[in-house]
């Protein structure tokens, strides 16, 4: 693509070759604005990123390639209950659940290790091992992209569900997140409702406390997930579909050692269970894989986005032939044909 001159390939954790018009990182919020300016003026839209550990770069990009990196750590609140931080959108995710712990903020211990940043948190309500970030969330501060208006959204202005909120939908690609006020308990209540986490507390012969949730979900997810500084991933490709009970009734009879989680719509199942059991762990092609010890997480060895999408349509077609529900892509995808 002419013009494309920034390569992206080291910004993403899946390290697919792309490239992009034009890069900024803005560190505060007149760099922000400015950048902001500079996408008006030069009549780029703007793709916003932070760890990128949640995108797939299909092609080239003609677009401003823009990270909000401030960071810093405020306390707004704090009582014997609960305290209310106020959290710059370019904070590590994780050392801000660490953080946290060493203070004796208590509620994030299940989403540790999940990686990027605190301003991409809220875009898919991050959740891991029974937790979900949105019950934490007071209120999301961002930027309009297109005229640099600040905004406020209080936790239920942003729509939160499994995986999603309004920024995957009315506001998607309109606003930069640039910090979020998280609300959290003074006093331990740790959730171990996930059956991998009870069962590796079980063997402890002490209550679980919240340092010991978090060592567990730590271990847990290093044993079961791959590194993506050694091998490039997004972590999980697919979200949990979520059928209607019948469905899963009909499939439960049919597969009797199918997982199947109740949920709000009707039941989660696997998608890891699924894909597994269509054969495709290990599945190898084109410079992409299926990763051979988790059947969920698509990897890119020497590849490039295009082979990654083949492989991840492979995948749906036989999920859906086989079970008969669709599986939908958890990652954004930029770059490629509509
Ligand atoms: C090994 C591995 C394990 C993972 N495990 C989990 C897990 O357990 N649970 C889970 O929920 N996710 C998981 N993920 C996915 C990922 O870590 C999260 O989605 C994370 O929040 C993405 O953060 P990021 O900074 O890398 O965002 P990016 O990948 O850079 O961006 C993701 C999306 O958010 C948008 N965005 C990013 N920053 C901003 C901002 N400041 N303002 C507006 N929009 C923005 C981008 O435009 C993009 O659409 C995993 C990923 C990997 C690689």
């Amino acid at each position: 693509m002419s013009g494309a001159a920034e390569d992206l390939t080291a910004l993403t954790t899946l390290r697919l070759p792309a490239r992009a018009t034009a890069r900024r990182d803005a560190a505060d919020l007149p760099a922000l604005r400015e950048a902001l300016l500079f996408a008006r003026e030069s009549g780029l839209p703007v793709i916003v990123l932070g760890a990128g550990s949640n995108v797939v770069f299909a092609g080239d990009v003609e677009a401003l390639v823009l990270r909000y990196t401030a960071t810093g750590r405020e306390v707004l609140a704090e009582d014997a209950e609960s305290v209310t931080l106020r959290v710059a959108a370019g904070e590590g995710w994780h050392a801000l659940v660490r953080w946290c712990l060493a203070q004796g903020y208590y509620g994030l211990e299940n989403l540790a290790l999940i990686p990027g940043t605190v301003g991409a948190a809220p875009i898919q309500n991050i959740g891991a091992y029974g937790v979900e970030l949105a019950p934490f969330v007071e209120t999301v501060h961002a930027v309009c992209i297109e005229d640099g208006r600040e905004l406020a959204l209080h936790r239920a202005a942003c729509d939160f569900g499994y995986r999603d909120s309004v920024f995957k939908g009315r506001l998607r690609d309109a606003v930069i997140i640039t910090a979020v006020d998280i609300r959290l308990r003074r006093t331990a209540a740790p959730v171990i409702t996930y059956p991998a986490l009870r069962e590796a507390l079980a063997a402890s012969t002490a209550p679980p406390d919240p340092r010991a949730v978090f060592d567990a979900v730590v271990a847990l997810r290093q044993a079961r997930l791959p590194d993506p500084a050694i091998t490039p991933n997004a972590g999980s490709f697919f979200k949990n579909p979520v059928v209607d009970t019948a469905t899963a009734e009909a499939l439960a009879r049919r597969y009797p050692s199918m997982p199947q989680f109740v949920t709000d719509g009707g039941r989660k199942l696997a998608a890891g269970w699924l894909i597994e059991h269509c054969g495709w762990r290990g599945v190898a092609g084109d410079g992409v894989a299926v990763h051979p010890g988790h059947a969920l997480v698509l990897v890119n060895r020497d590849g490039d986005g295009l082979a990654l999408l083949a492989l991840a349509e492979r995948i749906r077609t036989s999920v859906a032939e086989t079970f008969g529900c669709q599986l939908e892509i958890e990652p954004r995808v930029y770059g490629a044909a509509p």
